[in-house]
């Protein structure tokens, strides 16, 4: 069994992906080819969003806004630490603070509440109010953005979330890398905030054959400037620079292979909620230490992950599947505060009681639109005998 099973959608359109490889061989034009706003178009109004903006990787999808607004040295960039390193390494390399907000235990996302609090603490300097980066001086800092993931595919409480935005003026950016294909109350992921951030790597809900990642905004003046970013801060041409920027395009052939993918899309998200239903309903039934995942009235995951809590049992769990053949994964061992690379702002263990606790106890299922029924017995099977 496969922990996620890739070969099974290209089975399905193989002919169309070759073909789509062919025409981009046959036209050559191999960057920002007619591909490139084909599928940006294609996106954009799947979305709901006025501008898509594709780029060279889910990391440069969040790069790009950051650097658009001139987030740097001196700003506080608030985030969860139980997220892909992906998501605070950016505020770290533009030169920003990166402040981490935990998370709701339920949902895994950002907590809207100890968001409130971690803003108090900042405009205080006062750790005592809410963990803060106790090695770095916020002492005249200035709070910039907030960058909120919808982890595992369930996109974050933008409602609330934006509400708190609003009210200190921040800029909101979502990590929608995970939740491509969700929503909430119909609207789609990759719609919220002032700007949405998405990743199209192969085990994502929506892949390429490489890297490749996207920009969703409805701000006509930020959506120029990161046009511009994208090829080294160009004005009219390439030769004419107006700011600095990056080589951050997409390949046309990984937009080919995608447009090709595209019709795939719909049923697939479709398929990933009857798998995530039927795991839900059959591991209640057998196995009653662990706990499903809750999917919030009115909101659909992306399920990017079927991510399960297993109290104190984990390696037990993930021993017993592995020893029958199924790969489990562990989507984050190690919340981002406690990582090596972020000693500098010396957080502590104990910080961020609801991540750290997640990490100790997530495991995340073989999953996929294209998981077999008789493969989801099998892994459900291992639990009736655990
Ligand atoms: C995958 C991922 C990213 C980064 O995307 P890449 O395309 O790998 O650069 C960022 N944030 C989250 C939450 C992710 O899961």
């Amino acid at each position: 069994m496969q922990f996620i099973d890739l070969a099974a959608q290209q089975s399905l359109v193989r002919t169309e992906i070759d073909a789509r490889i062919r025409a981009v061989l046959d036209h050559g034009n191999y960057i920002l080819g007619p591909e490139i706003g084909e599928l940006e178009q294609t996106l954009a109004a799947y979305v709901g969003a006025k501008h898509a903006i594709s780029c060279a990787s889910g990391t440069d999808a969040l790069v790009l806004p950051l650097l658009a607004k001139g987030i740097g040295p001196g700003d506080v960039v608030f985030t969860t630490p139980f997220t892909f390193m992906a998501t605070a390494e950016v505020i770290s390399l533009l030169g920003a603070i990166p402040v981490f907000v935990d998370i709701d235990p339920v949902t895994f996302n950002m907590d809207p509440a100890h968001l409130e609090k971690a803003i108090e603490a900042v405009q205080k300097c006062d750790p005592t109010v809410y963990p803060l980066p106790s090695a770095v001086d916020l002492a005249g800092a200035r709070m910039a953005a907030v960058i909120a993931v919808d982890l595992f595919g369930l996109p974050a409480d933008y409602e609330r979330i934006g509400s708190v935005c609003a009210q200190h003026n921040l800029f909101l950016i979502e990590d929608a890398a995970q939740s491509f294909g969700g929503s909430i109350h119909g609207r789609k992921a990759g719609s919220f905030g002032h700007v949405a951030a998405t990743s199209f790597f192969p085990a994502k809900p929506l892949g390429c054959y490489g890297d490749g990642g996207m920009v969703f905004t409805d701000d006509d003046d930020l959506a120029d400037i990161m046009l511009s970013l994208r090829v080294h801060g160009k004005g009219e041409d390439k030769y004419d620079n107006k700011r600095i920027g990056l080589n951050a395009r997409m390949d046309t052939l990984q937009a080919a292979i995608m447009l090709a993918k595209w019709p795939l899309f719909e049923s697939e998200v479709e398929h990933r909620q009857e798998a995530a239903r039927r795991y839900t309903a059959l591991l209640a039934e057998r196995a009653r230490s662990i706990i499903t995942p809750t999917v919030p009235e009115g909101y659909v995951s992306g399920w990017a992950q079927y991510t399960i809590r297993c109290g104190n049992k984990r390696e037990d769990i993930r021993q017993h599947l592995a020893s029958n053949g199924v790969p489990t994964a562990v989507y984050y061992p190690l919340p981002l505060h406690l990582q090596t690379a972020y000693s500098p702002l010396s957080y502590s263990q104990g910080d961020f009681p609801i991540s750290e606790q997640a990490s100790v106890e997530v495991l995340s299922l073989p999953f996929g639109p294209y998981l077999k029924d008789s493969d989801m017995d099998i892994v459900i099977g291992c639990f009736e005998s655990l």
